[in-house]
């Protein structure tokens, strides 16, 4: 059975919905909703223990149970005293009635024209609203002393629940959990948080001419690269258990035996290759016969051909092009939301970089590009961007060379030297 609860659309009814639908020249936004629409959301949640919490997907929002900081509290090792006793006429000489320090309160009362001794993250003692730093203070004789101005009444003091108010939001639903969200929930007091189960994702390559690492290399087979970089793409998600399914031989068996194996295991299946229009092998056929699937050709380069449907059982397909760069484009244009969607992350839109174009770029509008860059400072401190030579889609190299995408929307035409551009940083990503 697979694990996915989910009321299926057909494709038709997808494609009915989306306005010039045309599976022969399909705009990449159009493909992206088509994708949005077709996948589910994993339901099912764990709790986790903070640490093993990290990059998983908070199921469920987090509410503050309490206000923090929870008292107010200095920001300064220092002296606290009353804003009002402050002179600005003069020197203000204030005697120390007493030490506060972090953790360990002061309890006594504080008389007007007195101080007390408070170190960083103490609470503020009863009737006390401000905080001289140590260094802007003389002491003598048990008695500090104050030049006029370096103070205003309020200063170097934290508020109760002024980083999280008690009921408030402290985390999202959806969050992909950061280094600084653990330490948010730890500030709450909490050990764990609840996060939906991984997403489990199957990936194979198809191809006849394909061989896997350690076997030899006859005239005219290549190496099986592209399970590689899907594996790696796949890792630095974060919440993807992978099962690699080796290389799967161009015949209906061999095939047909894959994709029910992985429907059987999976949430989603990734494949490379035999997707191509007018392609002799089988793999779109038994992609058709074992479900709902629809084969495109996109409008953009490189990774113009794709399918995509859903398995009976429910399993979500990619069907990507063999090509190894557009393998990896495909997947960061349109794998990467769909599971990030799968895997209920909210509001993580790619950053993107504007960059000046250090060479002329020759495009034709009506279709998307990905060209591979190379991110640089200027000496004006904006982002420059030069393509890696040769872009053709089998030079897996660029991609390497590369620190990011120079993304050309549909509609633009050729790009002139000093044009911005838009880059997508490989920072994180890769
Ligand atoms: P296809 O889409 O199957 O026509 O493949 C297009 C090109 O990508 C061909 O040159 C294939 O040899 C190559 N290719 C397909 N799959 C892989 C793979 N897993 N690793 C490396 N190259 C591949
Ligand atoms: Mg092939």
């Amino acid at each position: 059975m697979n694990p996915l609860r989910t009321e299926p659309q057909r494709l038709q009814d997808i494609a009915d919905r989306l306005a010039g639908y045309d599976p022969n020249a399909l705009a990449v936004a159009q493909a992206q909703a088509f994708i949005a629409a077709l996948v589910p959301t994993v339901q099912g949640v764990e709790q986790l223990a903070l640490r093993s919490a990290l990059g998983r997907v908070l199921a469920q929002p987090i509410l503050s149970p309490l206000d923090v900081p929870s008292h107010d509290n200095s920001a300064m090792d220092g002296y606290a005293l009353r804003g009002q006793d402050l002179r600005s006429d003069g020197p203000t000489e204030l005697k120390i009635a007493g030490k506060g320090l972090a953790g360990l309160q002061f309890e006594g009362t504080v008389a007007p024209g007195e101080c007390v001794r408070i170190t960083t993250g103490a609470v503020m003692p009863a009737g006390l609203d401000t905080v001289v730093p140590q260094e802007f203070a003389t002491v003598v004789n048990g008695v500090v002393r104050v030049e006029p101005g370096v103070v205003r009444p309020g200063d170097n003091r934290r508020l109760a629940g002024e980083d999280l108010a008690k009921g408030a939001v402290a985390l999202p639903q959806g969050r992909l959990l950061t280094a600084s969200d653990l330490g948010v929930a730890a500030s709450l007091g909490r050990a764990e948080l609840p996060v939906r189960r991984r997403l489990r994702v199957a990936f194979f390559s198809t191809g006849d001419e394909l061989r896997s690492l350690g076997e030899t290399l006859d005239t005219g087979c290549v190496y099986d690269s592209n399970r590689y970089t899907i594996w790696g793409m796949l890792q630095r998600l974060g919440f993807v258990d992978l099962i690699d399914m080796g290389v799967v031989r161009d015949n209906a068996a061999a095939l047909t035996a894959a994709f029910e194996q992985a429907s059987q295991c999976a949430d989603a299946i990734i494949t490379s290759g035999g997707v191509s229009v007018g392609e002799a092998d089988h793999t779109k056929q038994v992609m058709a016969a074992l479900g709902d699937v629809a084969f495109w050709r996109i409008a953009m380069r490189p990774g113009r051909p794709m399918a995509i449907g859903r398995l009976h059982g429910g399993t979500v397909l990619f069907g990507l092009p063999g090509n190894p760069v557009a393998v990896m484009v495909t997947f960061y244009a349109f794998v990467r939301g769909a599971l990030l969607q799968m895997a209920g992350v909210q509001g993580l839109p790619p950053v993107l970089l504007k960059a000046r174009c250090q060479t002329p770029l020759r495009k034709k509008p009506g279709r998307t590009e990905y060209q591979r860059g190379i991110v640089t400072r200027g000496s004006d401190g904006q982002w420059e961007v030069r393509i890696t030579g040769a872009q053709g889609s089998g030079i897996l190299s660029s991609m390497s060379a590369a620190n990011g995408l120079v993304i050309l929307p549909h509609e633009s035409g050729s790009v002139n030297t000093g044009d911005w551009v838009d880059v997508w940083p490989f920072e994180g990503l890769i």
